[in-house]
This record gives C-alpha cells, sequence and structure tokens, in this order.
C-alpha cells in the first residue's frame, strides 16, 4: 500500500520548546487511514492536521470502541530520528485492537506510516533536555449507528505533539494515595488493553486524590482491594530489601514497555527483580520494619516517577525521604539516556532512520 502525501501550504509557528507542557500542540499532518469489512484496511493517507467532520451518532462517541498507543521520538547530535521499541507498541496495539474487537493493523506497515509521518514533521522535533515528539496512534470505531455491536468501519489516525518533560519541576517524587473503593480493572476486563475507556473510568479516583492532596492513585486489585496492581496510568515498582517488586501482568495489568525495560536493565545490572503478587499490607508491613527502600511508577510519558509518600487507611508513610532513591535515578538516567542516544543502546531498543 502506497502513503500519499498532501502538504499544507500553511504550517503553522513552532511552539517554545521550553515551554511545552504535555500534549497542547499538535504538529502540521496527521496520518488516517479507513477501515471497510469489504476493503479492509486502505486508503492510508498523510494530509493537513485538521478537525474530523463525524455524524453526531458515530459509535466511539457512545461506546467507546477505540484504542491507543504513545510512544517518543526523539532527534540525535547526528539529526537522526530515534524511536524507543515502536515494534512492541504496534504489537500491543493489536492485542488491545483483538480485546476491543477492532480489525488488526499490519504491524509493519503502521510503523513505516509513523516514520514516514515523523520524518515530514521532524523539523517538529524539540531537542531540548527532557522534551521529545510525543506520537499518539489510535483507531476509532466510526459506523454511523447506535446499534450495540463490534463496528464495521473505523480510522486509524495518528498525531504527533511535541512535548516538555512530564513534570515540569523536574523529576521529583509524587505523593500516591492508595484508593480503598475505586478500582481501575478486574478480572476478565480491559485492564491489559489501551482502551479509552479504562482511562474514563479511572478520572474520579484521580479527582478524589487530587481533592486529599495527592497526585496520583495507587490502584489495587479489582476483586480483593488488596494487591497493588499500578499507580495512576503507570506500571510500579518497588525496592524492598535491595530487591525489585512489581506486580505480575494479568489481564487487569498494562504490559508497560517501560516496564519490560526496567525489568532487563535491572537483570542486566544483576539485581534481583520479580513479578509477583504484592499486597498494600506487605508493602506497609515492610516500610515498619524499615525495608521498604525506594518506589516509583514508570510509562513513556514520564519515564520513570519516583514516590515520596504513601496514604493508606489514614497512614502516611514516607519513602526514601521523600527523595528519589538512588537505583530510581540511574533507571531514569539509563533509559532517557538511550532513548536520546547519550547511552548506547545495548539491548537494541532504538530504531533510528
Ligand atoms: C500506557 C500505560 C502504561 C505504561 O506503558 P508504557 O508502554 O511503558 O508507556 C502503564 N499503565 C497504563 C494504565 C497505561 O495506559
Amino acid at each position: 500500500m502506497k502513503i500519499s502525501l498532501v502538504k499544507t501550504t500553511d504550517a503553522k509557528p513552532k511552539p517554545d520548546e521550553n515551554n511545552l507542557g504535555f500534549g497542547r500542540f499538535f504538529t502540521d499532518h496527521m496520518f488516517i487511514m479507513d477501515y471497510e469489512v469489504e476493503k479492509g484496511w486502505h486508503d492510508p493517507r498523510i494530509v493537513q492536521y485538521a478537525p474530523l467532520k463525524m455524524d453526531p451518532s458515530t459509535a466511539v462517541f457512545h461506546y467507546g470502541q477505540a484504542v491507543f498507543e504513545g510512544m517518543k521520538a526523539f532527534k540525535d547530535k547526528e539529526g537522526k530520528i530515534r524511536l524507543f521499541r515502536p515494534e512492541q507498541n504496534m504489537a500491543r496495539l493489536n492485542r488491545s485492537n483483538e480485546r476491543m474487537c477492532i480489525p488488526k493493523i499490519d504491524e509493519n506497515f503502521a510503523l513505516k506510516a509513523i516514520k514516514k509521518l515523523i520524518e515530514i514533521e521532524s523539523d517538529w522535533i524539540p531537542t531540548a533536555p527532557g522534551t521529545s515528539l510525543y506520537v499518539r496512534p489510535f483507531i476509532i470505531a466510526t459506523d454511523i449507528t447506535l446499534g450495540v455491536h463490534p463496528a464495521h468501519n473505523y480510522y486509524f489516525m495518528v498525531i504527533l505533539s511535541p512535548v516538555g518533560a512530564y513534570y515540569a519541576e523536574g523529576i521529583n517524587p509524587v505523593s500516591i494515595y492508595v484508593e480503598p473503593h475505586y478500582v481501575r480493572a478486574v478480572r476478565g476486563g480491559t485492564g491489559h488493553a489501551k482502551a479509552a475507556g479504562n482511562y474514563a473510568g479511572s478520572l474520579i479516583a484521580q479527582q478524589k486524590a487530587a481533592q486529599k492532596g495527592y497526585s496520583q492513585v495507587l490502584w489495587l486489585d479489582g476483586l480483593e482491594r488488596k494487591y497493588i496492581e499500578e499507580v495512576g496510568a503507570m506500571n510500579v515498582f518497588f525496592n524492598i530489601s535491595g530487591e525489585l517488586i512489581t506486580p505480575d501482568l494479568g489481564d487487569s495489568v498494562l504490559p508497560g514497555i517501560t516496564r519490560d525495560s526496567v525489568i532487563t536493565l535491572l537483570k542486566s545490572w544483576g539485581i534481583p527483580v520479580v513479578e509477583r503478587r504484592l499486597s498494600v499490607e506487605e508493602l506497609f508491613k515492610a516500610h515498619a520494619e524499615g525495608k521498604l527502600i525506594e518506589a516509583f511508577g514508570c510509562g513513556t510519558a514520564a519515564v520513570i516517577s519516583p514516590i515520596g509518600k504513601l496514604e493508606w487507611q489514614g497512614q502516611e508513610i514516607e519513602v526514601t525521604g521523600g527523595k528519589i532513591g538512588e537505583l530510581t535515578q540511574r533507571i531514569y538516567d539509563t533509559i532517557t539516556g538511550i532513548q536520546s542516544g547519550k547511552i548506547e543502546d545495548e539491548f537494541g531498543w532504538v530504531q533510528k532512520f
């Protein structure tokens, strides 16, 4: 399939690299292709970034049949564009598609399209420290009907947004509220898919945590509300007595690519890392015994987000004296170093073009 290109003649001014924020600016072009049952995925094209004209009855507005991905592109000293493990995002997109009854995309083709779009927009890749071009592929159901069923028509789209460091103040430890009531995902549900509705359902807990003065939510399992699953929209790691523990993957935990990278790094450093169930009770007990050394969330947007405080059942504990842990910092420096090209990519994670 050939990707057609219609270049816009009215390019937008570039935003100030030092004040990008997250997801506030979008580049001049976007990628879009259609799906119809008879034709499959077809008509891939790069066109001017512009609002979509859609019928009010379009399925995605009502029943949320939608999935997305998120990754970052960087430009290195030689001017090469770098993507971090993008084939993993394409594979996960198809796993999300499967769960949400969305027809699969051709992963190689989708990645080719993403690279072509980024190349066209390469002037938009910011180079100030901590900045990158955030890539947001997504698929939405476009049937014009109120019937509840897997749609017969879809858009696969990719938009690009130059972003700053996720936390404007730099990587400072965040405070976390352990959510006792609301859950993000349940066994048999959609938690392992990057499905749009997961995020809509999580907002109320985020709002509650913010009202209580905490910046993120620690999610517990949906069945017993006992075992730790994720933090905000990130995977989570705890350093207990020098062993790194992260919740094991089931269908209620999102299999993060950053999570997988952290596990790989730790193993390569000879640091013990286990994927297992960890109850919040065990965590607080470890803290009481002085064994909880570090805690951090991880995901593409923030990369690594140290946890400085945790609140559970009226008890507030401080982790690493409210500072960033030594290992946490090392992981952050290594992943961001590999992404930007400052550190050698010994795992073959970066695709350069
Ligand atoms: C995207 C996401 C993550 C992190 O995944 P990465 O591939 O590391 O970006 C973790 N949890 C949730 C709920 C997510 O949506």
